[in-house]
């Protein structure tokens, strides 16, 4: 009776490992199937381009200009990913304002939308202005982004109007189009700043520039497949 047992386990043992063994090897040959992975596509109508806007990838970043982990991701991140992808083609940026720290992300965004009105071809220098005049050391309470210094930060550009500017922000001219962005982060659930998309698909951790490379690189492939 006791060999019985024993032949039991292990038959029960090999017939385990055999089921073990097909499902690695059937997980193992199936690579991602681009349908598969879960994606919902940024509508980007009307927001500001960078790149070749008939680049197969969009990369979209839903930021706040009052947070700091979006200036850190604009100095880690973004010039590697302009450098890498956008200058040859393969790669459009975008950027959706989220308005999480307040009247400070509203009057920031306010401008922006005003700068990228007046002259699109300045907006990303403007961008990146704004994120650069944010506090080494932020303490949630600091208050920087006033409309002053928006003011500031728009004069070293000669194609914008500082009074139309001022005008845009102080009466909520640009709320517009603010508002378009609140819809889009709403509707894609963005919890956190920055959350970056590749052509719909979120990144699980933003700073993860090399799963970002695989993600684009993976959906170049596909592209080039289709
Ligand atoms: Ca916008």
């Amino acid at each position: 009776m006791k060999n019985l047992n024993m032949k039991f386990a292990v038959i029960l043992t090999l017939v385990a490992v055999v089921i073990i063994a097909v499902i690695v090897i059937i997980g193992s040959n199936q690579a991602p199937n681009q349908a598969e992975i879960d994606r919902e596509e940024v509508d980007i109508t009307g927001q500001p381009l960078l790149g070749e806007a008939n680049a197969p990838v969009t990369v979209v970043e839903f930021g706040d200009f009052k947070c700091p982990s979006c200036k850190a991701w604009g100095e880690m991140i973004y010039p590697q990913l302009v450098e890498d992808y956008v200058i040859s083609g393969d790669v459009k940026f975008s950027y959706i304002n989220v308005l999480f720290h307040g009247k400070e992300s509203v009057l920031a965004a306010l401008g922006a939308e005003s700068v990228y009105k007046q002259d699109p071809e300045v907006y990303w220098d403007f961008h990146k202005k704004v994120f650069a005049a944010q506090p080494e050391v932020v303490n949630h309470d600091d208050v920087w982004g006033t409309t002053e210094k928006l003011l500031e930060l728009a004069s070293e550009f000669p194609s914008i109007n500082q009074e139309q500017l001022r005008k845009e922000i102080d009466e909520e001219l640009t709320l517009e189009q603010v508002e378009i962005d609140k819809e889009l982060y709403e509707k894609h659930n963005v919890s956190q700043t920055p959350t970056i998309t590749i052509n719909g698909i979120t990144m699980e951790d933003p700073f993860d520039y090399e799963t970002i490379k695989e993600v684009i690189d993976s959906e170049l492939e596909a592209n080039k497949n289709e």
